[in-house]
Formats: C-alpha cells, structure tokens, sequence
C-alpha cells in the first residue's frame, strides 16, 4: 500500500513537471509569434551594409608603390605582387597585382598598413563563383567600383541595423510585408 502512494506521488511529481516544460515552451512560442521575421527575401531584398564593412578590396594600379607591405602583414600572405626593378631611375615598376579572395578573411590589415591607401574596402559582399579560380582578383578586376545595393532599383533595400537592433527581436518591417504578401 506504502509502495503505490509513493509511486503514485512520483507520478504525479513527474506529470507536474513535464506540465510545467510543456507551458514553458508554449511561452517561448508565444513569444516569438509576437515577433517580425528574421529574414530577408534574398535576393529580391539586400541589406545595406554598414559604414565599416569590410567587403571585397579595392586596388587602385596607378597609386601602388610595389612595396609588399600588404604581403608581409597580411596572415596569409594572400596579395602576389609582382613588379621589376626600372634601374634607370632606381625603383620598383608594378607588372601585376593580385589577391585571391577565396582565401582572403577580409581582416583589413593590408588596407590599413598600405603606405599609399590604394586598397579600399567596399561594400560589395557577392562573391561567390562555380570557380574557385575565379576568386583570385587580379588589378583589373580588383581597381572595379564597387556595386553598391542601394542604388540598384532592382532590389529592394533593408538597412542592416534594422533587423539586427534593439535586442534582436524585433525584425525588419519590409521582410514582414513581403511575408504577408507571399501568403
Ligand atoms: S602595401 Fe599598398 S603600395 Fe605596397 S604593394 Fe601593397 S598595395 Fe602596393
Ligand atoms: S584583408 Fe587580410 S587576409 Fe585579405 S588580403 Fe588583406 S591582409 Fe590578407
């Protein structure tokens, strides 16, 4: 008799307590029904990116020196400069310049130590190829202005700090409209 009241008391201990995780989860979905959605309908919606992100190098030819900085302080050695030395007038003459960035981790620091600021960081972010090869820039493709998402009609545009700000929560008002537009 003593056996059953206690092994229905840890019944009903047990049932009380999955009660309670089941109303806790119940909560957590409650909550998040509140909320806007996360996403963005890529890529028919972009997010504009921040003032200081760092995206795709910029190179400008003309302005770069041939001194290697980039090379040295760069963690994985991914900028190939290859210049040959004009004796005439005693200094280097830039053939070609590179940087791959299929291996690139966009840390900056090439940008930052170059003595004559002829690397930029852009916004641009789609960088994507079938070809991995593809990925090493050379000058030409390198010294291209970047596209810039805001100005391209096409898409529609959501400023990042909208769907990341204020506690994460809240979401973006376009994503929500173009949800319920699906629906
Ligand atoms: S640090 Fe700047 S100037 Fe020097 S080789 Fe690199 S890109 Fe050219
Ligand atoms: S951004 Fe960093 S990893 Fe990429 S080339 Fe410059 S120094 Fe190297």
């Amino acid at each position: 008799m003593f056996s059953m009241v206690t092994g229905f008391q840890n019944y009903s201990q047990r049932a009380i307590r999955a009660a309670r995780y089941t109303g806790q989860g119940f909560v957590v979905t409650l909550d998040h029904l509140n909320r806007l959605p996360m996403t963005i309908q890529y890529p028919y919606e972009k997010p504009i990116p921040s003032e200081r992100f760092r995206g795709r190098i910029h190179f400008e030819f003309d302005k770069c020196i041939a001194c290697e900085v980039c090379v040295r302080v760069c963690p994985i050695n991914s900028p190939v400069v290859d210049w040959e030395l004009k004796k005439s007038i005693r200094k280097k003459r830039l053939k070609s310049y590179s940087i791959d960035f299929g291996v690139c981790i966009f840390c900056g620091n090439c940008v930052e130590y170059c003595p004559t600021n002829c690397l930029s960081m852009t916004e641009e972010y789609e960088l994507s190829t079938y070809d991995r090869h593809e990925s090493n820039y050379d000058q030409i493709a390198s010294g291209r202005l970047p596209l810039s998402v805001s100005q391209d009609s096409t898409i529609q545009t959501v400023p990042s700090s909208s769907y990341l700000s204020k506690g994460v929560m809240e979401g973006h008002p376009n994503s929500r409209n173009a949800t319920h537009a699906a629906d």
